[in-house]
């Protein structure tokens, strides 16, 4: 299964990947996680990268292009793309590499959002920086206040979750990223939008009651 998720930043798309990949089986590529990886592991990537995601802009096109290229091609079973495309050049570029490949896309999910909904949901995220597992204070909290439930590690906000980052965050997103809906549906491709201001529970059952009809 070959799916890609948009979405606004704190929309559910990490959230929502979990759970689809438990049930279908598919990698879970998130362009985010990936980057901060490599800012983890200190590599030349990594380090170019830091300036843009701490200041809420995108990396540059190419050097993410390049990474997620790669990241698909070591997963010819099945992805889900979570935060990659996000401009209409890496959706054209994509487009031209699952071509290439003789590849394609079975579905494409947008999750909706307002706004509002989302400052209040990445003000309370909290992460897992050794697992990646992600908790909200008070929508998704884990067992014991603070701690991983996976690995008992201790949680931390991300620095790009801070207010002042999160609203150019979003309005990155409504400058440079919306526009990817438009590109897909502008080449023939099917967009399918799915309410996600619901709970987890009642969006996971929309997404899998459209990806089960794809069987
Ligand atoms: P994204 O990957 O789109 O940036 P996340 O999956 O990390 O978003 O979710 C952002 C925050 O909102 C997290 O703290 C998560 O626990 C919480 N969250 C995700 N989905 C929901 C939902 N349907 N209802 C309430 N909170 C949610
Ligand atoms: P995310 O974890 O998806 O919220 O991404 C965190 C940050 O990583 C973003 O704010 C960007 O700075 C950067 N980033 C992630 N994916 C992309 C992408 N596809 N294009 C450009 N920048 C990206």
């Amino acid at each position: 299964m070959k799916i890609i998720l948009l979405g606004p930043p704190g929309a559910g798309k990490g959230t929502q990947c979990k759970r689809i990949s438990e049930r279908y089986g598919a990698a879970h590529l998130s362009s985010g996680d990936i980057l901060r990886a490599e800012r983890k592991a200190g590599t030349q990537l990594g380090k170019e990268a830091q300036r843009y995601m701490d200041s809420g802009a995108l990396v540059p096109d190419q050097l993410i292009i390049d990474m997620m290229i790669g990241a698909i091609k070591k997963c010819p079973k099945g992805y889900l793309l979570d935060g990659f495309p996000r401009t209409v050049v890496q959706g054209e570029a994509l487009d031209k590499a699952l071509a290439a490949a003789g590849e394609k896309i079975d579905a494409i999910l947008n999750l909706q959002i307002d706004d509002s909904v989302i400052i209040a949901r990445m003000s309370g995220r909290r992460s897992c920086s050794k697992c990646g597992a992600v908790y909200h204070v008070s929508n998704q909290p884990p067992k014991v206040a603070g701690i991983c439930d996976s690995d008992g590690e201790m949680l931390s906000q991300r620095p790009d979750d801070k207010p002042e980052v999160v609203e150019n965050r979003l309005k990155t997103y409504h400058a440079q990223t919306a526009a990817v809906v438009g590109y897909y549906q502008k080449v023939g491709r099917k967009v399918i939008d799915i309410d996600a201001d619901k709970s987890v529970d009642a969006v996971s059952k929309a997404i899998f009651v459209k990806l089960d009809a794809l069987k």
